[in-house]
């Protein structure tokens, strides 16, 4: 048995490798939705294969750390990645 959940979140990011101009310069955002499957021989003793109430508490709040959070490219110069980090006076 398998059974999945939507979740949904809004994030930002620079595609430094990518074609085009404008990816490659520009912040820009997405709705990203990801989804998780869960699958099982069994039933749990509540019959079933996942409470969704446990994935809000666990899965949720992985999702929500991405969320309205600007995802850093692994390749990123360092000059960049300080820039984002500095602390406004
Ligand atoms: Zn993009």
């Amino acid at each position: 048995m398998i059974i999945r959940k939507k979740f949904k979140f809004e994030g930002a990011h620079i595609v430094r490798n990518c074609s085009t101009r404008r990816c490659k310069k520009s912040i820009h955002g997405h709705l990203y939705v990801v989804e998780v499957f869960f699958s099982s021989n069994k039933l749990n003793n509540g019959y079933m294969v996942l409470d969704f109430g446990l994935t809000k508490k666990h899965i949720k709040n992985i999702i929500d750390s991405f969320d309205h959070a600007y995802s850093l490219w692994s390749g990123e110069e360092d000059e960049f990645k300080k820039s984002c980090f500095l602390k406004s006076s």
